[in-house]
């Protein structure tokens, strides 16, 4: 796994808290580049389609819940071993757990509010670039 994109979200609890700033100017400082950004707000349908891995869970309704709450910024990044290193700077899903410095320790207000969103493969880091980006591939066509 060492793909030059990811996807980011920052989630609604960190929008509501005028934490947009923050989070970007860290993502920069540690190297991504920003290459696609927009500010939308997710439909339960997309929340649902987005998270449908997690549709058995138990905090599966209450995260679309959450999810749908507000407005969201989706990103797409680029980096050398951009998922990986994504993971690394966002930190453990439960901020109670992830390291200092992180940004869900810095900004996550519980396990399901935790900041940001970031993909768990390149595989998917394409797929969820799709999601929201018509055409996303001239995003990350040259830099894959
Ligand atoms: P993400 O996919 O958002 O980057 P992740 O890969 O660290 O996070 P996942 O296991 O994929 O974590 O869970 C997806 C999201 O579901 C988490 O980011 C969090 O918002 C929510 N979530 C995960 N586990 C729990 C839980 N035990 N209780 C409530 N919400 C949870
Ligand atoms: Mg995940």
């Amino acid at each position: 796994m060492n793909g030059r994109i990811t996807f980011t979200m920052i989630k609604p609890g960190a929008v509501a808290k005028e934490n947009i700033g923050p989070i970007l100017k860290i993502i920069n400082e540690k190297g991504f580049h920003i290459v696609a950004m927009r500010l939308t707000q997710l439909s339960t349908l997309q929340a649902q389609t987005f998270y449908a891995v997690h549709k058995e869970r138990p905090f599966y309704n209450s995260l679309v819940q959450s999810m749908t709450s507000g407005p969201i910024v989706v990103a797409l990044l680029e980096k050398d071993n951009a998922v990986e290193d994504y993971r690394k700077i966002i930190g453990a899903t439960d901020p109670a757990k992830a390291e200092e410095g992180t940004i869900r320790k810095l900004f996550a207000e519980s396990v399901e509010a935790n900041a940001v969103h970031g993909s768990d493969s390149d595989e998917n880091a394409i797929i969820e670039s799709d999601f929201f980006f018509n055409h996303s591939e001239r995003f990350y066509k040259s830099i894959k």
